[in-house]
């Protein structure tokens, strides 16, 4: 199988499945329970969070343990609800994922305000700075690296803006954790990390706080996590976690670009969004020039080749992709828009083989479309 969904989740390799098994086997216990045998779980447990402030650059106590980035941004996101003074604003990009948007709107309502894209993918940081100096900002919420194009945001910009004046600055860091290095997040107040996207455990992750909220909580519960997020931890998860981001290699652009120029040479008319602006070097999001994207994926499946549509959380609602939107591409020309995520474990040969079952699949469909009396429109795949 040519697995290239990596943005939607990434396997476990051996050494974080092991790490998961010993966590289970050895350390199984309550962190929490009043026994020195659950101490030594404790213990653990402090020195994996001692490991994670030191990548991302920030203090044991600002990292919390949690389940995954939807619960980390919507922790954040209510916090802000809580926090932001009446007629202030909270200032949030269209390009994020619905844990973002959709929490944004829960808790937010009228406090939110979208950022200006550039039809790049981009935040404009022109239109950004004239908001932000009109000074009824309370936050803002900019991803790292988008999980449908792979556009980067001048994150380090933003979160230094915000800084000067002391408004806070939440970064969605899913997709950037584990391809690119994580010097400067610490920095933000706010950052939500998932292990499933970097070959950790689903289910697991963290929320980097900013210091000074120390009564704040999403839940209500016990005072695991100091008191941020109830619920007993869950070591095994966090240890494997851990593991997965030791074996994390930073590649570079290579075989992802000799795909695209195979695709763009042998599909003509296929356009690579976002190709003249920073990517993350594993994601291309193709818009071919023919066929709803629900095919491709499909036809693809059937070669045992897995891509995708877009987000994995929007796949099976209907509509065109709010991101694809937020850059001014049309409803059209997003539904034949495919999602290719590798990893560095993909060698050039692995992406070349992916290119070339997209040729086979387009050469199967053009050929269908010109026997078909109504030129394959009507083809409905199932
Ligand atoms: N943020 C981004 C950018 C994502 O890509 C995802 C998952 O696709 C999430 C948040 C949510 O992660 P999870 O579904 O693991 O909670």
């Amino acid at each position: 199988m040519l697995y290239f969904d990596h943005n939607a989740t990434s396997p476990m390799h051996s050494e974080t499945r092991k790490a998961w098994l010993d966590a289970s086997t050895d350390y199984w216990l309550n962190p929490a329970s009043p026994y020195r045998q659950a101490a030594a779980v404790q213990v653990r447990l402090e020195s994996a969070r001692s490991r994670v402030a030191d990548i991302l650059g920030c203090c044991n106590n600002q990292v919390v343990f949690n389940s995954g980035a939807t619960e980390g941004n919507n922790t954040v996101l209510s916090f802000f609800n809580q926090a932001c003074p009446a007629r202030q604003k909270i200032l949030v990009s269209p390009l994020e994922h619905p844990s973002v948007i959709e929490s944004a709107r829960l808790h937010l309502g009228k406090k939110m305000e979208l950022l200006i894209i550039g039809h790049d993918g981009v935040v404009d940081l022109v239109a950004f700075g004239a908001r932000l100096a009109s000074g009824d900002i309370f936050a803002v919420s900019l991803m790292a690296a988008n999980n449908e194009t792979g556009i980067l945001q001048p994150w380090a910009a933003v979160r230094d803006a915000c800084t000067s004046v002391g408004v806070f600055y939440h970064c969605d860091a899913v997709q950037w954790l584990g391809k690119l290095s994580a010097d400067g997040l610490g920095d933000c107040d706010f950052v939500t990390g998932c292990a499933h996207k970097f070959g950790g455990p689903m289910g697991c992750g963290f929320l980097k706080v900013s210091s000074g909220l120390e009564n704040f909580s999403f839940m209500a519960g016990g005072i695991q996590e100091m008191g941020h997020r109830p619920g007993t931890e869950n070591f095994p998860a966090v240890s494997a976690m851990l593991a997965a981001l030791d074996v994390c290699k930073f590649a570079d652009q290579g075989p992802r670009d000799v795909f695209e120029r195979c695709i763009i040479k042998k599909i003509p008319g296929t356009v690579i969004i976002g190709h003249d602006v920073a990517r993350l070097w594993n994601t291309s999001m193709l818009l071919l020039p023919e066929f709803l994207n629900t095919r491709w994926v499909n036809r693809l499946s059937r070669r045992e080749c897995l891509v995708s549509t877009g987000s994995a959380c929007a796949t099976a609602k209907e509509g065109p992709s709010h991101v694809l939107a937020a850059m001014d591409i049309s409803p059209e020309d997003a539904s034949r828009a495919v999602r290719v995520s590798g990893s560095s474990f993909h060698e050039e040969s692995d992406w070349l083989a992916l290119a070339d079952a997209f040729v086979t699949v387009f050469k199967e469909m053009s050929a269908e479309k010109k026997a078909s009396p109504i030129g394959g429109s009507a083809i409905i795949e199932v």
